[in-house]
C-alpha cells in the first residue's frame, strides 16, 4: 500500500499568510482553504486505498523540521503540500496554479506534472506550470515531494474560492487523480450523499431537526458552505 504525507502549509495565526482586506472587511486565512482542503484529500485518498500521513493536522504551526520528520520517519513514498499563493498581497489580475518540485528530482517532477494537469482541468484556472525549487519541505524530504499551490489569495476571484466547499473538493479530487496517475493505482469517483444503493433502498444523511426555520436554514448553510447538497424537508407531524 502506498503511504502519502499531506501537509496543510502553515498554522492558522502564520504571519503574512493571507488575503488583503475583502470588499465585506474580512480577512481570509490561507490555513482556512489549506486545512479543509488538506482533510478532504485526506478522504479522497483513503477512498482509493492510500495510507495517509497528516504532516501537521491542527491550527497550531508546525516546524518545517516536524513536517519533514513526520514524512521521513512514516516512510511516506510521496509528500504533498498544499498551499494557497500569494504575489504582493495587493489585489491583481495575476493568478493561477502551479505546482513546484524539486530541483533535481525526476520523480518529483513527474508527480508535479500529473498533478498540475488534474488542478487546471478541475479547476478551469490558469495554469502557470510546474516549477523546480529549492524548498526546505521539497528539499530535505526523502521521497518525492510537492507544493500545491492552488490559487492566489492577491486575487479577488480566487481569494473568494478558498472558503468555498466545492472549490476545495474540487481541488481534492484533482490532486487525488494525480496521484493515482502517478502510482498507476485507480481512481475511485466520490459517491453522492444520500444516493441510492441497491434494491431501491434509500439511506438519507440527515444532520439536524428544528422547530424555527431559520435555525435550519443556518444549518443548512453552514452544511452547503463545507461542500454538501443540502434540502430543507418540511416534517409536519
Ligand atoms: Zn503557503
Amino acid at each position: 500500500m502506498h503511504i502519502v504525507c499531506i501537509d496543510n502549509g502553515h498554522g492558522y495565526d502564520t504571519l503574512g499568510n493571507r488575503t488583503p482586506v475583502m470588499p465585506n472587511g474580512k480577512v481570509i486565512r490561507e490555513w482556512e482553504f489549506n486545512h479543509p482542503t488538506a482533510k478532504k484529500l485526506e478522504s479522497v485518498l483513503k477512498r482509493c486505498g492510500f495510507r495517509v500521513i497528516m504532516a501537521s493536522d491542527t491550527k497550531k504551526d508546525t516546524t518545517l523540521v516536524n513536517r519533514v520528520k513526520r514524512a521521513n520517519d512514516g516512510g511516506a513514498d510521496i509528500f504533498v503540500s498544499i498551499h494557497y499563493n500569494a504575489y504582493k498581497g495587493i489585489w491583481g489580475s495575476h493568478g493561477g496554479i502551479e505546482t513546484l518540485h524539486y530541483l533535481n528530482s525526476s520523480k518529483g517532477k513527474n508527480l508535479a506534472q500529473q498533478v498540475q494537469r488534474e488542478l487546471v482541468k478541475a479547476t478551469g484556472l490558469r495554469d502557470r506550470g510546474i516549477k523546480g525549487r529549492n524548498l526546505y519541505v521539497l528539499r530535505r524530504t526523502s521521497m518525492p515531494a510537492i507544493i500545491c499551490e492552488c490559487g492566489f489569495m492577491d486575487n479577488l476571484k480566487e481569494a473568494e474560492l478558498m472558503t468555498d466547499g466545492n472549490h476545495q473538493w474540487k481541488v481534492a479530487e484533482a490532486i487525488g487523480k494525480g496521484i493515482c496517475n502517478y502510482f498507476g493505482v485507480k481512481y475511485v469517483p466520490r459517491k453522492e450523499e444520500g444516493g441510492q444503493d441497491e434494491k431501491g433502498i434509500l439511506y438519507k444523511v440527515q444532520i439536524g431537526a428544528f422547530r424555527d426555520r431559520k435555525n435550519a436554514e443556518a444549518l443548512a448553510a453552514r452544511a452547503k458552505k463545507a461542500g454538501f447538497d443540502v434540502y430543507i424537508v418540511k416534517d409536519e407531524r
